[in-house]
């Protein structure tokens, strides 16, 4: 079993005396900012000016350029969108740190993917909250956390465990457990987890099973309310207690038909998909990939996204949502938005 460190586990002193810039004020920026802040944490923001620096602002911090920011810092926290941050760091960061202090990331994958190459005489370090920034921060004022990952990538110093520890118990994923993982596991197990169970299997399986029904000549609006509407109950039952719990809570028929029919739906043919999957990731073909689809203005990354968003399920569910306020959250609110 993997060996969990809590608050009392963690020295939180090391990072006393430091100033951290948060670089970038979104999802997860603003969330680590506020929490550091509040367990009386020297913070600066560092951003170009926009609707992010105004943000900041408002809630009070002293926001610089990245440049000055990472400057004034000896701990750099770079919370920019994964695909931008190697132009950023090469341009404001790099040349603006200085010897011993530490470069930090939420996400592994511009070091593992060595698309950032730091110094050799800074620390290197990840703390990664497993959930979306919203939540971080939600559950910091509820008084708990959300468990985090960190791990050390260089340790120039000898102490960037600590530093990455207190960092974790900073932003209150130290109330919830932290886990110690590489950049390699966290970035590999990300893009899995996200390709083949939560993002892309999830959506995958949830069409397919719209696109089932509504061929059979079922009502779209039933069909987004069984495949779609009702997954969230379901997940709910799943994160409190398991696979054990959900069962529990529907009906034996419900229960019996899980039992003969999914391991229908996902077979051994569908694990061997994974398998390759998760292989493209480990050899770095997905992220090669996926730099390339950036370095040329994202053409299918586009074009994809405009004919999902015309999705029958879609256009049914927007229509079903504007009838329950209850459910119907904005989704351009970028403190809102979720990732993994
Ligand atoms: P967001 O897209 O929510 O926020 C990005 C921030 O970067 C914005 O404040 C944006 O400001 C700023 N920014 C963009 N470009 C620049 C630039 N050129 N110079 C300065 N600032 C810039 O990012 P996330 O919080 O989603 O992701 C940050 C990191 O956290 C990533 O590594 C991601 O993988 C990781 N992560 C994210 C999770 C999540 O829940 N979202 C979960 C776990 C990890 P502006 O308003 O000016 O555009
Ligand atoms: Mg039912
Ligand atoms: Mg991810």
């Amino acid at each position: 079993m993997a060996k969990v460190l809590y608050n009392k586990d963690i020295n939180n002193e090391v990072l006393r005396d430091k100033k951290i810039a948060i670089v970038g004020y979104g999802s997860q920026g603003h969330a680590h900012a506020m929490n550091l802040r509040d367990s009386g944490f020297d913070v600066i923001i560092g951003l170009r000016p926009g609707k992010s620096q105004q943000k900041a602002e408002a809630d009070g911090f002293e926001v610089y350029s990245v440049a000055e920011a990472t400057a004034q810092a000896d701990v750099v926290m770079v919370l920019l969108p994964d695909e931008l941050q190697p132009q950023v760091y090469q341009e404001s960061i790099k040349d603006n740190l200085q010897e011993g202090n530490a470069l930090a990331f939420a996400h592994g994958f511009n070091i593992h993917f060595t698309q950032i190459v730091p110094p050799s005489n800074v620390d290197v370090f990840l703390s990664a909250p497993k959930g979306p920034g919203h939540l971080v921060r939600r559950t910091f004022e509820e008084g708990a956390g959300v468990p985090s990952l960190y791990g050390v990538k260089q340790d120039y110093t000898g102490s960037a465990a600590d530093v990455a520890l207190a960092y974790c118990y900073g932003i209150g994923a130290a109330r919830a457990g932290v886990l110690e993982t590489s950049f390699q596991e966290e970035t590999e197990t990300d893009l899995f987890g996200e390709q083949a169970v939560l993002c892309g299997g999830a959506t995958a399986l949830v069409k397919a099973g719209f696109e089932t029904l509504t061929d059979a000549g079922y009502q779209p609006e039933i069909a987004y309310f069984e495949c779609l509407h009702e997954l969230k109950l379901i997940v709910d039952l799943l994160y409190e207690g398991g696979l054990e719990n959900m069962r529990y809570s529907i009906s034996d028929t419900a229960q019996w038909g899980d039992f003969v029919s999914g391991p229908r739906i996902v077979d051994d043919g569908t694990k061997e998909r994974m398998k390759d999957i998760l292989s493209e990731i480990q050899t770095g073909k997905f992220a090669k990939d996926w730099i390339s689809e950036n370095q040329t203005g994202r053409p299918q990354f586009n074009a994809i996204n405009r004919r999902e968003n015309q999705h029958q399920i879609e256009v049914v569910g927007r229509e079903l949502r504007a009838l329950m306020p209850f459910v119907n959250k904005p989704i351009n609110d970028e403190s809102e938005k979720g990732e993994t």
